[in-house]
């Protein structure tokens, strides 16, 4: 039986269509959270929300909880947590290494990373990089934002900005790293995405050997091309161990970081087929695919 929940009056929304808060205070029956400053602005303007509305109030502790604000002030809310909605999920453990590329593009990139389930994001920098910080504060704000409306429970981390070499020194070799190379000669990355969920079985047999990392100082190029690393078991969101995408900046990847990253037994080079993507437009292509085939859009 489907039932079109049809809402008229405000107080016969359905609570899922209310807006979405994430307070990272403790949540419970009956608790009252003082909003500070910028959650009240982001309540009241952004939400449109007034004393005796309801809204869900969330973290990825606690859950969905049905709230409803019980007084408010210029500058300060305050909410009484009611009844339990839904518990937390968690995002599958998948991260995305990226350039910072213009602000425009980055925004974007750290809004749909958010909003296609990403739990960490990896600003790194490669010879090509044109932007070498990144506004992290600016960032989290858009994520937070991105995760209240896509229904998350976590906000995806945002780590500090470093070299690719320095991101990938001390790699967990269990941890394949997804590395779009835009010159080709790669397999397309749903064929690689398919030996993973083909082999996973084998992954969880086997005890993946979690202690093992790939240290940049013990091998040079030719050393670590020459010896013949065992390809690390392939990870699932059901099995062990996660999943990591690269993609590269607007000039692209150089020949030398190419040879380097094609180098290392964890990196699966794929395409994403014949036309040349945008960075952003390659992060949103790649990471669908991944959730579709690997990660948490399966069932
Ligand atoms: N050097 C390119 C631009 C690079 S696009 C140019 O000719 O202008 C930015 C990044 O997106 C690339 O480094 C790569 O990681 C990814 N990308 C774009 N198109 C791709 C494709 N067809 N296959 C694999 N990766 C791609």
């Amino acid at each position: 039986m489907f039932w079109l929940a049809v809402a008229s009056a405000p107080e016969q929304l359905t609570p899922m269509a209310d807006p979405r808060l994430l307070i990272e205070e403790r949540l419970g029956a009956g608790a009252r959270l003082e909003l500070n400053e910028a959650q009240t602005r982001h309540a009241g303007t952004v939400l449109r929300l007034d004393a005796g509305d309801t809204l869900r109030v969330f973290n990825a502790e606690d859950g969905e909880w049905r709230a409803r604000i019980s007084e408010r002030s210029k500058r300060t809310m305050s909410v009484r947590v009611e009844d339990f909605l839904r518990p937390a999920r968690a995002t599958p453990d998948l991260e995305l290494l990226f350039e910072p590329v213009k602000r425009h593009a980055t925004d974007l990139i750290a809004e749909k990373a958010t909003e296609l389930g990403v739990r960490r994001l990896r600003p790194v920098t490669t010879q090509r990089t044109i932007a070498e910080t990144v506004r992290t504060d600016r960032l989290m704000s858009i994520a937070r934002e991105a995760a209240e409306q896509t229904e998350r429970f976590d906000l995806p981390e945002i780590a500090e900005v470093v070299s690719l070499t320095k991101a990938l020194d001390g790699w967990r070799l269990t941890r394949p790293l997804i590395f779009a190379d835009e010159e080709g000669e790669a397999p397309p990355i749903v064929d690689v995405l398919r030996t993973f969920s083909l082999a996973e079985k084998v992954a969880s047999e086997r005890e993946p050997d979690e202690g093992r990392r790939h240290t940049r100082g013990v091998a040079t190029l030719a050393d670590i091309g020459a010896t013949e690393r065992p390809s690390p078991p392939t990870p699932s969101p059901q099995g062990r161990g996660g999943l990591s995408l690269l993609i590269g900046p607007e000039g692209g990847f150089t020949a030398e970081e190419r040879r380097m990253l094609r180098a290392l037994a964890f990196v699966k080079p794929v395409t994403l087929g014949p036309r040349i993507l945008r960075a952003e437009t390659a992060v949103i292509a790649a990471l669908s695919l991944i959730q579709g085939l690997w990660g948490d859009w399966r069932a």
